[in-house]
């Protein structure tokens, strides 16, 4: 490994003992690029990594709102802007119970690089609080919104940094938080926040725009290896907006999701999630995120309580869309060990990094990494951001189109870069490479700063 890499890898360690998450994130990326260090001695001079594994500026205040009950409730909540080289900052907005400063900084790291993959003019950031939206009313949910936005406003813009939404973060609470920000603002600038509803100037296609990406992804993958979507079975984790997108756009593509799993454990449906089963996903999800077991009940599958459908074999392609760190050594073990070719990540990190090494190692799997693979989301977030700025709204199928085109674009510039460097067909690799080195070349470029 390249020195400057090893001793940038250790600096991080040592300096963010307290941040195991972001570490991992830093430590996965950093761990690839060392032929391009190699290859540009100047990067160090400039100290080039030092300032790329530190934000900007991140921000963190206190969010204040009234429950249905009449009680003060106070949270906390963070935005982070971690590199603006190549566009405003862009990314999510995370609203779970542990949140905290660690994850929202590898999600803002994660984000530069994978924003960068979609071609896009987006930086990297990231924000969120440790508000539960779990079993809170309409108004609940509003008035923290209000307070969080209240607290964010003067912050960001559609120039300087626009949110969207993350786990625990849709299309109710951007509503919610645009709202606010136009009555604090009194300015119609719509493209300070992404994944609006259709009449505030959302886009068509977000809702669905990370799991169609991650799909189309998937159909490169197996373009290069010579095979097809048609009849493929597909075991995912997770059920919400990420995977409900893969189950509709595997089934309309020939292809079907026969495990999924929730917190409480996994489904298998051999006939997979298709058809009216894709409408019951949306309705049991709005009225418990934490239970996939009433789908078992329903269409009269098996249920299995508290496991991971790590492993199964009967399947084709593997897919975490849950969360991060879903996938750890053990169930790589069995991953590896079931004989299914295809691992691809499509939620922030769902893997450890030891376990993606192993996975990675494996001489009969391919995996793919989800800084790529996920990146249609934000894609077409980018997209939401472009039409808000001509003022105009794109069709449907204008939108998949472009959003066709840039997985197909992530998938083969990435497998350019690992090409480029000796590497084969890595795409974890071919990731990391690609878009660090559009994001040093830029800072590079920009100097000091
Ligand atoms: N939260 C999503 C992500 O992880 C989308 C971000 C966005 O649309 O800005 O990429």
């Amino acid at each position: 490994m390249n020195a400057h890499v090893a001793n940038t890898i250790e600096y991080v360690k040592k300096t963010h003992a307290g941040q195991p998450v972001f570490v991992q994130a830093v430590d996965e990326m950093l761990s690839s690029i060392s032929p391009v260090l190699d290859a540009h001695p100047e990067y160090e001079k400039a100290d080039l990594l030092k300032r790329m594994v530190e934000p900007e500026r991140m921000f963190t205040f206190r969010v204040c709102w009234l429950d249905d009950h009449g009680n003060w409730q106070t949270n906390r909540g963070w935005r982070v802007q971690f590199n603006g080289a190549i566009g405003p900052y862009k990314g999510g907005l995370r609203f779970q119970k542990n949140v905290n400063e660690d994850i929202i900084k590898f999600l803002g790291f994660e984000q530069t690089y994978k924003n960068c993959l979609t071609g896009l003019p987006m930086g990297g950031g990231k924000g969120g609080s440790d508000f539960d939206p779990a079993g809170k009313s309409d108004g609940e949910v509003m008035r923290f919104c209000q307070s969080y936005m209240t607290a964010l406003y003067r912050y960001i813009g559609p120039d300087i940094d626009v949110p969207a939404g993350d786990m625990g973060v849709g299309g109710r609470e951007i509503g919610y938080l645009f709202g606010q920000y136009r009555r604090l603002k009194g300015v119609w600038e719509n493209g300070v926040l992404t994944g609006k509803g259709l009449a505030s100037g959302g886009s068509l296609i977000r809702p669905e725009a990370t799991g169609y990406g991650a799909v189309y992804y998937l159909q490169e993958v197996l373009a290069h290896e010579n095979d097809t979507i048609e009849g493929k079975r597909l075991a995912i984790s997770g059920y919400g907006n990420v995977a409900w997108g893969i189950m509709k756009k595997a089934s309309q593509l020939g292809a079907k999701v026969t495990y999924f799993a929730g917190p409480d454990g996994y489904i298998h449906d051999p006939d997979g999630v298709t058809g009216e089963k894709l409408d019951y996903i949306l309705e049991m999800r709005a009225k418990d995120p934490l239970h996939c077991k009433p789908y078992a009940e329903k269409y009269g599958v098996e249920f299995v309580p508290g496991a991971k459908c790590w492993g199964v074999k009967d399947v084709d392609v593997y897919m975490p869309a849950a969360t991060q760190n879903d996938v750890a050594m053990e169930s790589a073990e069995k991953i590896a060990a079931s004989g299914v070719k295809y691992y691809i990540e499509v939620a922030n990190m769902p893997t450890t990094n030891d376990a993606l090494n192993y996975l990675r190692s494996q001489k009969h799997m391919v995996v793919a990494p989800s800084k790529a693979v996920n990146a249609g989301g934000v894609g077409v977030s980018g997209l939401e951001m472009s039409q808000n700025s001509e003022r105009l709204v794109w069709t449907a199928e204008e939108v998949d189109a472009q959003l066709h085109r840039m997985m197909k674009n992530i998938h083969r510039i990435s497998m350019e870069a690992a090409e480029e460097y000796g590497l084969g067909y890595d795409l974890v690799s071919g990731a990391n490479i690609a878009s660090f080195k559009k994001v040093a070349e830029a800072m590079y470029e920009q100097g000091i700063f």
